[in-house]
This record gives structure tokens, C-alpha cells and sequence, in this order.
């Protein structure tokens, strides 16, 4: 069993893509204000975990508590898994705030309008209420001044931190960010990690894949080191980072700027 009070929970997570076995018995927990940083090198299995998670993909085997919530999944014969219960993903999803390395805003909508869809269509909060709030975030991540413009008008910087708006515009109770500053010119980076930290000094609870080490340092609870779909390393920062027993992290983490 799952202590009912952890965010989130991962026990022995396996993702196949056809032959290619890309997460081979992850484990992960994550307790109320956690911030944990997921590195490690490309195609080593990080976005393919926090998609497990929030069920952009179902994991082949493996068990994922969300909220105390245990996502019930049924195996097909061919081998691959999904969920049971179309509402439960509903339900879980909504929980979830989940931000990409592409922002993925609605490109025809301002930047108001993408903050409030979600709210409004799917939580029916009242417009007006909705709005306030869409208003005050997008104070909090800075760009209050851009409410009423289009995503293609904002810098990327900017287009990111929208996103983050819209992300917590659900209240969610867990934030995932996938690589959210890698697609962002350098000078840029900066505003958006500004953002994040932010969120982690409140108590946010977040799952952040990154390739910012030093940041990645400075704000995580816990660093987890995937290497070829295992967690290879894991612990605070400082024994990560400091006192690294794997020689592959040692590896890794020398070709990391
Ligand atoms: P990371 O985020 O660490 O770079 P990913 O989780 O994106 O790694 O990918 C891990 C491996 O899984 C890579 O080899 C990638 O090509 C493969 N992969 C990811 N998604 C798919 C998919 N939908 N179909 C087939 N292979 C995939
Ligand atoms: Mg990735």
C-alpha cells in the first residue's frame, strides 16, 4: 500500500514501445511540497516517465498513486495496458498541472482566453471569477501587460510563463515540467526558472525534468538520476550532486554545462 498522504507514488514502472523496454522498474515517491528534479541523459526515459504518470501514457506494468489515488489500469492481451476508468484519468489529469518544453498555447486564443478555457469549461468556474483569478497569476509569473495579446506577439520566455499560468489556473495539486526552459534562448532562461523557484519556496509539490543542474541543485528536495529507463542515482541534492556514487552519474554530470 501507498501512505495515503504521499503526491505521488511510483512502484515499479515499465514502459514498452513495441520491443523497446524505455522505463525498467522505476520507483518514486513524492511527499506534500516535494520538489524533485528527474535528470539524465536524452532518450533515457524522463518525459516517458512523467507521461506515465499523468496518463499520456499507460505504463505496461508497474502501479502509480496519485493523491492517495491508485490509477486503476487493466492489461490487454497484446501486452499493453490502459486505464480502467475514463473519469479516474479525468480526475487525475485535472489534478495535475503538466508544462512542456514546447509551450503549447492555444495559438488563436489570447493569452487571457488560454488561461481561463480550462477553469470555465472544465471545473465551471463563473467567467468572472475565472478571470480574477487568471489575472492575478498572470501577475504572479509577470505578465500581466499581455492579457489581452497572442501567444505568436510574447517572447518564449513570456509564452512559458503563460503556460505556467494556465497550468495553475486548475489548481492543481502537483506540477510536472518537462525540460521548461531547453526550447528558450539563454537569455531567457532566467525568467522562467525565476518562475519555478518561486513555486517551490510556497510548497508547491513538483516533478521538474531538467538539464539546469545548478538550478536543479537550489531547489530540489531530491534529485533522481535516470540512466537507460533505471534510476541510477538518487538523493538530495548534495549526495547527488557532491558525492555521486555511479560512475555514470559522474559521467554525466561532467558534460553538463
Ligand atoms: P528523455 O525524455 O529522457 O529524453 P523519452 O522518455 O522521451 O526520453 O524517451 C525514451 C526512449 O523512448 C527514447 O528512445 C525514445 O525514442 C522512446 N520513445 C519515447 N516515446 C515513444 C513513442 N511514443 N513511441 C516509440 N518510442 C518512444
Ligand atoms: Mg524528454
Amino acid at each position: 500500500m501507498a501512505p495515503s498522504d504521499a503526491a505521488i507514488v511510483v512502484e515499479d514502472l515499465h514502459k514498452r514501445f513495441g520491443k523497446l523496454e524505455v522505463l525498467k522498474g522505476v520507483s518514486l515517491q513524492a511527499q506534500q511540497g516535494d520538489v524533485i528534479s528527474i535528470i539524465g541523459s536524452s532518450g533515457s526515459g524522463k518525459s516517458t516517465l512523467l507521461r506515465c504518470i499523468n496518463l499520456l501514457e499507460t505504463p505496461n506494468d508497474g502501479r502509480v498513486w496519485v493523491n492517495g489515488e491508485l490509477i486503476r489500469m487493466k492489461k490487454l492481451r497484446s501486452g499493453e495496458a490502459e486505464p480502467e476508468d475514463s473519469k479516474q484519468v479525468d480526475r487525475i489529469r485535472a489534478s495535475l498541472g503538466m508544462v512542456f518544453q514546447s509551450f503549447n498555447l492555444w495559438s488563436h486564443m489570447t493569452v487571457l482566453d488560454n488561461v481561463i478555457e480550462a477553469p470555465v469549461h472544465v471545473l465551471k468556474v463563473p467567467r468572472k471569477e475565472a478571470v480574477e483569478r487568471a489575472e492575478a497569476l498572470l501577475a504572479k509569473v509577470g505578465i500581466a501587460d499581455k492579457r489581452d495579446h497572442y501567444p505568436s506577439h510574447l517572447s518564449g520566455g513570456q509564452q512559458q510563463r503563460a503556460a505556467i499560468a494556465r497550468a495553475l489556473a486548475m489548481q492543481p495539486k502537483v506540477m510536472l515540467f518537462d525540460e521548461p526552459t531547453s526550447a528558450l534562448d539563454p537569455e531567457l532562461v532566467g525568467e522562467v526558472l525565476r518562475v519555478i523557484r518561486q513555486l517551490a519556496e510556497e510548497g508547491n509539490t513538483m516533478l521538474l525534468v531538467t538539464h539546469e543542474m545548478r538550478f536543479a541543485r537550489e531547489v530540489s528536495s531530491k534529485v533522481i538520476f535516470l540512466h537507460q529507463g533505471r534510476t541510477e542515482e538518487e538523493g538530495t541534492p548534495a549526495e547527488v550532486f557532491d558525492n555521486p556514487r555511479s560512475d555514470r552519474i559522474r559521467q554525466f554530470l561532467k558534460v553538463q554545462h
